[in-house]
């Protein structure tokens, strides 16, 4: 749920619970949002990394949806007002024109910070799992987390061989 929610935190159990609603939507949120980052990169590998991303949330989403399941719970959405954020900024870079090598940087960026934003917040999930015992949700939540890392180092990796390079050649040369 987003910071501006009231809830009642009495217990690891409501704090996980809240974590994994507010994951189910961020990761609903992306699985809207990748075919559009896909179709505005330029840059083959971006493109490609932004559809295989995209298959990866979708398993993220049914793991989320296991982890409910582990819990007794129905799948909930709460807002994940980060995620509604980052992503608006993430169109305003599809949105924009100019030299499509400098924009696949942008998306890039705009990537990298939702990869982080969901590293960290399963992160916490997982730490709260952990606390509770709950060693399967736990995991699911791990497997995730090192998908969502190993996204974001392709990101970089992409950003250091192919991309930034050429954008930069085109920028007003630094003395
Ligand atoms: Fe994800
Ligand atoms: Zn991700």
């Amino acid at each position: 749920m987003g910071m501006f929610t009231v809830s009642d935190f009495n217990s690891f159990d409501d704090l996980l619970m809240d974590q994994l609603r507010n994951l189910y939507d961020a990761e609903h949120r992306l699985t809207d949002a990748l075919p559009k980052m896909a179709a505005a990169a330029v840059t083959r590998g971006l493109k490609e990394a932004f559809l295989s991303h995209l298959e990866q949330t979708k398993n993220h989403v049914r793991r989320l949806e296991s982890a409910f399941a582990a819990l007794g719970k129905n799948p909930e959405r709460g807002t994940c007002q980060a995620m509604k954020g980052l992503i608006s900024d993430g169109s305003h870079v599809i949105e924009a024109k100019g030299d499509s090598q400098v924009r696949d940087a942008a998306l890039i960026a705009a990537a990298q910070c939702v990869e982080h934003y969901e590293m960290a917040a399963y992160g916490s999930a997982r730490a709260f799992a952990k606390q509770l015992n709950l060693a399967d949700v736990a995991a699911l939540l791990q497997q995730t987390l090192d998908e969502e890392r190993a996204a974001d180092q392709k990101l970089t990796g992409l950003a250091e061989t192919e991309i930034n390079y050429p954008a930069a050649k085109r920028s007003v040369a630094r003395v």
